[in-house]
Order: structure tokens, then sequence, then C-alpha cells
């Protein structure tokens, strides 16, 4: 069985170069004579594992030096919680909904604080991101929370929202490293791995020091308190040890690629491939705004539930795997991250074409 294209939203397909090198080093690893999930965390080699992770993914992002990076667990999730948790100040946040993920942040946020939704696309199925240039965001805000890429939506901000001063927290989970940031312009910036960087279990968080705080809300847990990470290098408790050594691999590789401007090249010609054939296809058409339309994942639908039902088994079975839409949208979704290499776009719109023939 050969490997197939992976269109899956998360976990998500990774660079198969990374994966053959892990598996080269799963028995012994640089001669420790045991796998990097056997040996501790405190030791000499994995310490230069997990070091040598932060140094390159600080060069790729060119992290400026008053932000740390955190390597940590639980998933984007958890710092829904952990977000309020470590900055509400005032108990007030402004969040901007443009989907689910938003959503389920500003749901978790409200258990701590008042969170207030300053803008949100729930009007039209969150198929746009709305104009954040003039929010009416509160004077006490403790900061401004965004989903940057909306993974189920396949809508981008393009353009950061005017926080009006207010620091800037942005999940990324769905477009970390994709293309280059300006670290300068968030306070908070923080994803799952498991849609562009590595396995699931690990979420990097880079979060500008002055905003990692002893004066964090009343009972927070020791492990969500930012501080405690950020004072132990990300190695309070055991880390997801394994998973940050693969990130690590994929960092590698997106330098050896050419590191984020070339990463950007390379998603926007795979996202032109698609975008292009939906719009001039008679079946199949794209579901968001052009203007906001996400580089990494791209939903479509036929019309038609049966047919697209259709499309989804036969594609499975041309060897395109994940193709199907999440549960609370339907339709199809192509998720097509760093790792998908562009014969995967191309032969996908191929097999679309062939589709679009034998039933039109
Ligand atoms: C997948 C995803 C999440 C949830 O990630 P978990 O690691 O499963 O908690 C959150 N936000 C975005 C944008 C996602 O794509």
């Amino acid at each position: 069985m050969g490997r197939v294209y992976n269109f899956s939203a998360g976990p998500a397909v990774l660079p198969e170069e990374v994966l053959r090198e892990a598996a080269e080093e799963m028995l012994d690893y640089k001669g420790t004579g045991m796998s990097v999930m056997e040996m501790s965390h405190r030791s000499k080699a994995y310490d230069d594992i997990i070091k040598e992770a932060e140094r390159d993914i600080r060069e790729l992002m060119n992290i400026p030096d008053n932000y740390k990076v955190l390597f940590l667990q639980g998933g984007a999730s958890q710092q829904f919680a952990a977000v309020p948790m470590n900055l509400m100040k005032n108990r007030k946040a402004a969040y901007i909904i443009t989907g689910q993920w938003a959503k389920k942040a500003f749901a978790e946020a409200k258990i701590y604080g008042e969170a207030v939704a300053v803008a949100s696309s729930a009007d039209k199925t969150f198929s746009y991101i709305p104009d954040c240039s003039d929010l009416d965001i509160p004077e006490d805000a403790d900061y401004v929370y965004i989903c940057e890429n909306n993974t189920i939506y396949g809508t981008k901000f393009w353009e950061l929202p005017n926080t009006k001063g207010k620091d800037l927290v942005a999940d990324v989970s769905s477009c970390f490293l994709s293309e280059p940031v300006d670290v300068t312009k968030y306070g908070v910036i923080y994803g799952g791995v498991q849609k562009n960087v590595g396995p699931a279990g690990v979420v990097i968080a880079i979060i500008r020091e002055d905003l990692i705080r002893d004066d964090v809300l009343e009972g927070t847990p020791t492990m969500l308190k930012w501080k405690t990470q950020a004072d132990a290098d990300s190695l309070y408790n055991t880390p997801p040890c394994y998973g940050i050594y693969i990130c690590g691999k994929v960092f590698k590789w997106i330098k050896k690629m050419g590191g984020l401007e070339a990463m950007k090249a390379h998603n926007e010609k795979k996202a032109k491939i698609l975008y292009d054939f939906l719009d001039e296809s008679k079946l199949f058409k794209g579901t968001v705004e052009k203007k906001d339309r996400s580089l990494m994942n791209v939903p479509f639908v036929t019309g038609n539930e049966e047919l697209d039902k259709k499309f989804v088994a036969e594609a499975k079975a041309a060897g395109f795997e994940n193709l199907k839409g999440h549960r609370t949208v339907g339709g199809m979704r192509a998720s097509i991250y760093n790792a998908m290499p562009i014969e995967g776009v191309e032969k996908l719109v191929e097999f679309m074409k062939k589709f679009e023939a034998e039933n039109s």
C-alpha cells in the first residue's frame, strides 16, 4: 500500500522526508541506543532537540527576543482557557467570531470573565471575514481575540483587525508557518501543531514577555499558567517529547525548502490551481467570499448532497483521502497544508474535471 494524497484538515499530511527520517532514527537516535520516545526529557540529547527546535522556529518566524516560545500540551482547545486565565486582568476581552473555533474560544472565555463579541460573520454561515477596521472595542478590554485561519469554513484574515491599541491574541492552528508573519503585531500567537507542523498533542505559544505574569486569575492551575512554563523553558513537567522532536524536523524541512517566503509561494501556487478550477467549473463551486479565501482549507460543493457523497466516495477510491467537509457544514473540503505536494492538487483537479464530465 503506497501513500495516498491526504487532504485531512488535521491531524494532517506531514512531509514524507520527515517521516522517513523519524523512521530511520526510531530504534537508535544518533547513537544513544534508544528512541526519542524512550529518553529522559532531562537528558543532554533531548535538551539539544528542544533547544534546536526553538532556535529554528525563532529563525523561521523571525521572533523577537522579547517573545517567549512555549511548547505546551492540551491542544489549541486548552489555550481557549489559558488565554483568559493569563490575560484577563480586567476580566474583559473582545472576540471576533468567524467560525466554530472562535466560537468555542469565546464560550470558554465567558467562564472567566466578560467576553464581548465585537464582530461576527455568523449571519452568512461564516463565509466571510467581517470588516474589522473600526470595531467597538471596550476601553478596558484586556485583549482582542481572533482565529486567524478558519479551518472549517476556509476563510482567513488577510488583514489583522484594528485592535485600537489592545493586544491581539491569535489562534493560528491551521495557518502556522504557512507564510511569513510579523510577530510584533501580536501579543500572543498560538496553535495546535497537528494541522501544519507536527503530531497532535503539541501546542506552540509565542507570547510577548510582558504578558507572562504572576498575577493571573485566581484558581489558574499551575500547568496553565504561562509563567510556570516560561520559567522552566517548557520543561516544567514532561513535555510531549516525541511530538516536539517531529516539529523540530518539520522546522528543518521548511528551512531547507527556503523558509516561510518559499512556503507562501508554494501554498499560493497550490491554492490558485484549485480556486481557478472552482471558479471556472460548472459543477463545483467554492463556498466563501473570494477576498477572504484561505490558502490552507478549501471548502467546495456541487450544490447536490447526493453528488457530494458520490464525489467523496469516488475520490477516496482513486486515492484522494479525507475530502469530506466538516460534519457541521457538509460538502467537501480540501486541506492543502505545507506538506501537500503540488502534484496532489493537480491530480485532484484532474480528477474533479473527470468527475464533472461524467456527471453533467
Ligand atoms: C483544530 C483546531 C483547533 C482545535 O485543536 P485541538 O488541538 O484539537 O484542541 C483550534 N483552533 C483551530 C483554528 C483549529 O483548526
